[in-house]
């Protein structure tokens, strides 16, 4: 609990005081889905503030956005809506935990947490072996991309990049599978209609 109250604090503090943990009266959006997260972002205002993504996160987004119909996930609906919604949507390359883990069931509170971020952890992050599996992809598909932590652009300008460089899945972006594939494919697809490039 002592940990809960610090985190809270520490999303105030940093300016994401938009940002709420979860609690029973808090609003849900996708209400059901946001049910026992550690973070409940359901009424963030996210105004301009691009997506947060860690480098292996974007192929992720275009085969959820691919998939998008129906789709009903606590950690990847929330920000297809943002795909679906802002159509200048930004992404920001970040090193620590994304978007995308503030959804995650596997996201907990963890004052020793330091691998993606201070004062959280994940089974992920616990795993020494998922670690430098995700430090490779990271290190992988910057290259592929030509990107450095810390760049900032529009999704419409990264998603030229991923269907040149990246056309296939691999371990640690979503591959390799032809399930995963066909998704990430029709994603490509459907972005690129989207936004008419
Ligand atoms: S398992 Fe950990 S690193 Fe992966 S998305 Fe979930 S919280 Fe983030």
């Amino acid at each position: 609990m002592k940990t809960t109250l610090s985190r809270r604090k520490l999303l105030i503090g940093s300016g994401g005081g938009l940002l709420g943990l979860v609690s029973a009266s808090a609003p849900s959006l996708g209400q059901s889905a946001a049910k026992g997260l550690l973070i409940d972002r359901s009424g963030a205002k996210w105004g301009d503030r691009p997506m947060f993504l860690r480098p292996y996160h974007p192929p992720y987004i275009v085969a959820y956005y691919g998939r998008r119909e129906g789709l009903e996930s606590a950690k990847w609906s929330p920000l297809i809506s943002r795909v679906i919604n802002e159509p200048g949507l930004r992404v920001r390359i970040v090193e620590a935990f994304d978007d995308a883990c503030a959804g995650c069931p596997k996201l907990e509170a963890d004052p020793m947490g330091s691998v993606w971020g201070v004062g959280h952890s994940c089974s992920s992050a616990k795993d020494p072996a998922m670690v430098a599996m995700v430090t490779r992809t990271n290190k992988r598909i910057l290259g592929e991309l030509g990107l450095f932590f810390g760049d900032e652009m529009k999704l419409r300008d990264l998603v030229p990049l991923l269907r040149k460089n990246v056309p296939v899945l691999y371990d640690g972006i979503g591959g390799p599978g032809p399930e995963n594939q066909e998704a990430y494919e029709k994603g490509l697809r459907d972005l690129a209609e989207k936004y008419g490039i």
